[in-house]
């Protein structure tokens, strides 16, 4: 589609309002100098297809005009005809992978979101959170913007549009300076590729090259794709500016200690990603062998709930000398359990999910390793599962300490009420999940896996670790000054 001069940020035709959350667990991508820009952009996509599955969307530009294509659903049902990648001209382009958990999809909320300033065009994709996003839409709306998503994206394009300044990366730097919040995002003009990571750096963004050409992307798993090399991460705080002279660095925002998100090594990156120079399946490894020495228990076989508590149960198997096995195999063809919208498909997509390898489980005891439990669904079912597969004792073995708190940082986690550790002790979840014992690593144990030796107050940098410990390291802001997230909804009914 050919973007008219007179933006459409988002609205698409029949677009239903609906889309009542701030959600952007996504992945970013963008390609700077290739003449299949586009056609990488996809496969980059592709790659960090587990950062969202909800919708996709490439931005593209050639010669005086900027293209657009994006789609509700994933990047191979969308974008594998060629003559979606012909229409997205052009050497450089940026694309988007959105999550979310809850509400609607809509189209209009797809990114990359694509403007036109007085300066030219610019398309930004973003992932993260803004935590002063309501306020600021608020007060944008107060004077006179008409916001067409639910999108925290958009308060950035509107923010631009607003700042006084004339260089693009100026009024970039000025509206993200008034911008609370986690995000690693990717922006793009006629000439220049842009990449941000905020202050604290919680969500990962690395740079990436290929030949001559300039990659950004939220992992290195989407560069290999590629076969592009890893340059380096981005560093928390930097901007980066790519264009025909290069690669500019510059840090435009006061010096923050940085703050990594340890739930993307836990649970959320790709386990053959590197970020900031840990593998995260090593990473993964590790934290089960930690969960071992803390957790021991007398058993017949470590069984992972697959995938993502995979290389964990490894580890935990290893240092404990008991075997491994795959005792319950997952279905690949059905979508992340969290992507269904309501309690009972959610409940219905765990059994379609995963089935009891009852070879592997009859007359055993067994340890089961997940990553983290967060409303308790997942276990709950896989635990009856295996009980009815013939184990004799089930003793389940949690990768993360209990997840006690939302994130508000670009992970989508539910309202605290709905987070089992939340509003029971171990105890209490065990008998729930209905497990012979239960244990969770140590937030000490944790950050030793990944290589602080003192624990949490090791003089390494520390982890944004908010889901365990509620210590939120960004301010929350909208919620202080009492936003609701639903009152976006009010708000975009109202515009
Ligand atoms: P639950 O069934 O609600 O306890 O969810 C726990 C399962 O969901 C674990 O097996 C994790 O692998 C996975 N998980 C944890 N956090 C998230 C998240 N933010 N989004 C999607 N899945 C998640």
């Amino acid at each position: 589609m050919k973007l008219p001069s007179i933006l459409p940020v988002g609205p698409q035709p029949n677009s239903p309002v609906g889309d009542d959350r701030f959600h952007d667990e996504c992945g970013v991508y963008g390609v700077f100098g290739h003449e299949d820009a586009a056609a990488h952009t996809v496969l980059g996509l592709h790659a960090l297809q587990h950062r969202g599955q909800e919708a996709a969307g490439i931005v593209s530009y050639d010669s005086g005009q900027f293209h657009s294509e994006r789609f509700l659903g994933e990047v191979a049902e969308n974008f594998s005809a060629q003559d979606v990648i012909d229409r997205l001209h052009g050497s450089v382009a940026i694309g988007h992978n959105r999550y979310s958990t809850a509400g609607e999809t809509v189209l209009r909320n797809v990114q990359p979101l694509f403007a036109e300033f007085a300066f030219g065009g610019l398309a930004v994709a973003h992932n993260g959170n803004l935590t002063n996003g309501v306020g600021l839409r608020r007060r944008l709306v107060r004077n006179g913007s008409i916001f067409q998503s639910t999108t925290d994206t958009e308060v950035l394009i509107h923010l631009i549009a607003m700042s006084p300044l004339t260089d693009v990366i100026d009024r970039l730097v000025d509206a993200l300076r008034q911008a609370v919040g986690a995000y690693s995002l990717v922006a793009l003009t006629k000439d220049i590729l842009i990449g941000v990571r905020d202050p604290l750096g919680v969500r990962p963004l690395v740079l990436g090259q290929l030949g001559e050409a300039m990659i950004l992307a939220s992992e290195t798993c989407a560069l290999d794709i590629i076969g592009a090399e890893f340059v380096r991460d981005i560093s928390p705080g930097e901007l980066v500016v790519i264009d025909d002279s290069g690669v500019r660095s510059m840090f435009p925002f006061p010096k923050s200690p940085e703050r990594f998100c340890v739930f993307e090594y836990i649970y959320f990156a790709r386990p053959d990603s590197v970020i900031e120079g840990a593998n995260v399946y090593e990473a993964r490894k590790r934290i089960g062998a930690e969960l071992a020495r803390e957790n021991g228990v007398d058993a017949d076989v470590v069984i992972p709930v697959p995938d993502s508590g995979t290389p964990a149960a490894m580890g935990y198997a290893s240092e404990t000398g008991i075997p491994f096995e795959l005792g319950i195999i997952r279905n690949h063809y059905v979508g992340r359990t969290f992507i269904e919208p309501s309690a009972s498909i959610r409940h219905l997509g765990v059994k379609l999910k995963h089935n009891a390898n009852r070879y592997k489980i009859a007359n055993k005891r067994v340890i089961l390793v997940d990553d983290s439990i967060v409303r308790g669904t997942t276990s709950t079912k896989i635990v009856d599962m295996v009980r009815q597969a013939g184990a004799t004792e089930v003793h389940m073995r949690i990768a993360s300490p209990p997840t006690a708190h939302s994130c508000f940082y670009g992970v989508d986690t539910p309202e605290q009420s709905e987070l089992l550790a939340a509003c029971n002790d171990v105890d209490a979840m065990r008998k729930m999940i209905g497990v012979d014992s239960l244990a969770f690593i140590s937030i000490d144990g944790l950050y030793r896996a990944m290589g602080h030796t003192a624990g949490r107050n090791d003089a390494l940098p520390q982890y944004c670790d908010a889901c365990f410990t509620g210590d939120y390291p960004i301010p929350l802001t909208d919620r202080e000054d009492g936003e609701a997230p639903q009152q976006l909804s009010l708000l975009a009914e109202s515009t």
